[in-house]
C-alpha cells in the first residue's frame, strides 16, 4: 500500500510535469502578457483617488469606475491588483452588466427573488479568466491535503494555498475575486521578463510572487488577464475609446492630494498624547519628501491649484499640495528639507497667536521671500460657526490684513480651523477677498464650484512611509 502510493505518486508527477513543459511551450505565447515586469506599475496616482461621489476616473485610459464595481475595485486590492479600467461598464454578449480592467472582468450578478430571498441583492464577482485562460493546462490534483493556520486545502479542486499566497487571497476578495485554486504554487517563467517566478493559478486569477517587493502592495501580483481575454475575444473596439470624466461635468475638476501637515518634531511620552497625534518626525518627514521626489511627484501651492481651475495655467504632472496648519516653529525643519529639493508649500498662519512657539513675524516674512505660499488661518485659531458673524468676519478678513501689511502683497487663500464652516462662513471669506478657502473634506478633489469648501488629506500622525504613500494614493 505504501509502494504502491509512492509509485502512484511518481508517476503522476513525472506525467504532470512532461505536460507542463509541453504546455509550456504551447501556451508561452498565450501567457506572454500575463504579468507586467517586475517593477510596480508607474501609476500618475494623483488622477486616481476615489471622489466622494463615487466615481474614480482612470486619466490613463480614459475611463470611469463608479458604484458597486468601485467598491468591489477597492475592495479587490484596487490599482496593485485590478490595474486600470479598460473600458466603461457595459453588457456583454450574455447580458451581464461587465467592465473590464487590466487584470480582471468584473461581473454584476443580479440573484433572483426567492421565498428565502424576497430581496437580494447585486453582487459583483470577477469573471473565471484563470480557468477560462489555463484551459487545457493540467495542474494534477492533491488528494487530502491539510488545513492548518498557514495552509488551507480546497477540496473542490483538490489544491492547497498557503502562506504569502493565501493571506493575500484572504485580504482581497478570496472566493468573488480568485475563485478556488486550479494548481500549486509552482516556478514558471515570465516571457515578459524572462523571470522565473513562483506563481499559482486560480478560476479568476493567477498570483506571482515578488519577495523583491516585500511589505508593499505589488509583492503579489496578478496576471493581465483581463487584458489577455480581450485580445484573444472579438470585443467591439468601440468600448476601449477612451470616455468623459464623469467628475468633470460642466465644472472642472482636478485631483490634487493637498497633504495635511502640523508639527515636525520628535514625539513624546505618553505617545498617544494630543500632540503626538499632530506630530510627524523629522525623520519621517525626510522619507517622505524623498519618496515623492523618487516617484515623479511636484509639489504646488494652493493659488496654483486655485489658478489652474480658474484660469486654466499650467500644473506639472502628478501635482501635490503640502499644507501647513498653525505656522509652528518647528516647520521651519519642513521649510529647509523642501528647500532643499526645491519643493514648495503652502503655510496656513494664525496672525495674532501667541501661546506656543510659533514661527515670528521675519520667519513669516522669509517663507514668502522663499517662494513659499504664506495663506490664513485666522488671527486667533477660533471655531467660526460657533460665533457671532461680525467676530468672524474680524477673524477672516483681519488676518488678510494683518498678513498683506507684514507681506506687502495680496494673500489669496484661507484655511478654516478645525475645518469648521458653512456656507454663512464661506461667503465671508469670498467676500473678504480670497480665491480659496480649505477645509478637511478627505479626498483629493478639488472643483471650481467647490473653492470655498477644498479638500485635505491629513498626514499629521503618520507613522510609516506605506501609511503616507496609502494617503497620497487613495486618500486613506
Ligand atoms: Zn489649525
Amino acid at each position: 500500500m505504501h509502494l504502491a502510493s509512492q509509485r502512484t505518486g511518481f508517476l503522476f508527477r513525472s506525467r504532470s510535469l512532461y505536460l507542463v513543459a509541453i504546455l509550456l511551450v504551447a501556451q508561452s505565447f498565450l501567457f506572454a502578457t500575463t504579468t507586467q515586469a517586475a517593477t510596480p506599475p508607474n501609476d500618475s496616482t494623483a488622477s486616481y483617488l476615489p471622489d466622494p461621489g463615487g466615481i474614480r476616473f482612470f486619466i490613463d485610459t480614459g475611463h470611469n469606475v463608479s458604484g458597486l464595481f468601485l467598491q468591489n475595485y477597492y475592495a479587490t486590492g484596487g490599482l496593485a491588483a485590478n490595474g486600470l479600467a479598460l473600458t466603461e461598464e457595459f453588457k456583454d454578449k450574455d447580458g451581464l452588466t461587465v467592465q473590464v480592467f487590466e487584470r480582471a472582468i468584473f461581473e454584476l450578478h443580479q440573484p433572483s427573488q426567492t421565498g428565502d430571498n424576497p430581496r437580494p441583492q447585486p453582487y459583483v464577482e470577477h469573471k473565471l479568466l484563470g480557468s477560462i485562460l489555463s484551459a487545457g493546462r493540467d495542474f494534477g490534483r492533491v488528494e487530502n491535503g491539510i488545513t492548518n493556520a498557514e495552509t488551507r486545502y480546497f477540496s473542490e479542486t483538490g489544491h492547497t494555498l498557503s502562506h504569502g499566497f493565501l493571506a493575500y487571497w484572504q485580504n482581497n476578495g478570496g472566493l468573488s475575486a480568485f475563485g478556488y485554486p486550479l494548481s500549486e504554487e509552482f516556478s514558471e517563467e515570465n516571457p515578459a521578463d524572462g523571470q522565473t517566478y513562483t506563481v499559482q493559478y486560480f478560476e479568476r486569477s493567477r498570483f506571482e510572487y515578488h519577495p523583491e517587493h516585500a511589505g508593499t502592495p505589488y509583492e503579489v501580483q496578478l496576471g493581465l488577464l483581463g487584458r489577455q481575454y480581450v485580445e484573444a475575444n472579438s470585443y467591439d473596439p468601440a468600448l476601449f475609446v477612451p470616455a468623459k470624466s464623469l467628475l468633470l461635468g460642466s465644472q472642472q475638476a482636478v485631483a490634487v492630494p493637498s497633504l495635511m501637515y502640523h508639527h515636525i518634531r520628535d514625539l513624546s511620552s505618553p505617545l498617544n498624547s494630543d500632540l503626538n497625534n499632530y506630530s510627524v518626525t523629522p525623520a519621517a518627514f525626510v522619507q517622505q519628501l524623498d519618496w515623492l521626489q523618487a516617484n515623479g511627484y511636484h509639489t504646488v501651492t494652493v493659488s496654483q491649484i486655485t489658478d489652474y481651475l480658474k484660469y486654466g495655467a499650467p500644473l506639472p504632472s502628478k501635482p501635490v499640495n503640502l499644507r501647513f496648519d498653525d505656522g509652528w516653529a518647528n516647520q521651519l525643519f519642513a521649510v529647509n528639507e523642501m528647500k532643499k529639493r526645491g519643493m514648495t508649500a503652502t503655510f496656513f498662519i494664525i496672525t495674532q497667536a501667541s501661546t506656543y512657539p510659533y514661527m515670528t513675524h521675519e520667519q513669516v516674512k522669509q517663507l514668502d521671500a522663499d517662494g513659499f505660499e504664506v495663506a490664513s488661518h485666522t488671527r486667533n485659531h477660533p471655531f467660526l460657526t460657533k460665533n457671532p458673524a461680525a467676530f468672524g468676519w474680524d477673524q477672516i478678513s483681519g488676518s488678510k490684513a494683518d498678513l498683506e501689511k507684514l507681506l506687502g502683497h495680496p494673500v489669496r487663500s484661507f484655511a478654516y480651523p478645525y475645518g469648521d464652516h458653512n456656507a454663512a462662513i464661506d461667503a465671508l471669506v469670498q467676500k473678504a477677498g480670497y480665491d480659496s478657502g480649505a477645509g478637511i473634506e478627505a479626498n483629493a478633489y478639488w472643483r471650481t464650484n467647490r473653492l470655498f469648501n477644498e479638500p485635505a488629506i491629513s498626514v499629521s500622525n503618520v507613522r510609516t512611509l506605506n501609511t503616507f504613500i496609502s494617503r497620497v494614493r487613495y486618500g486613506l
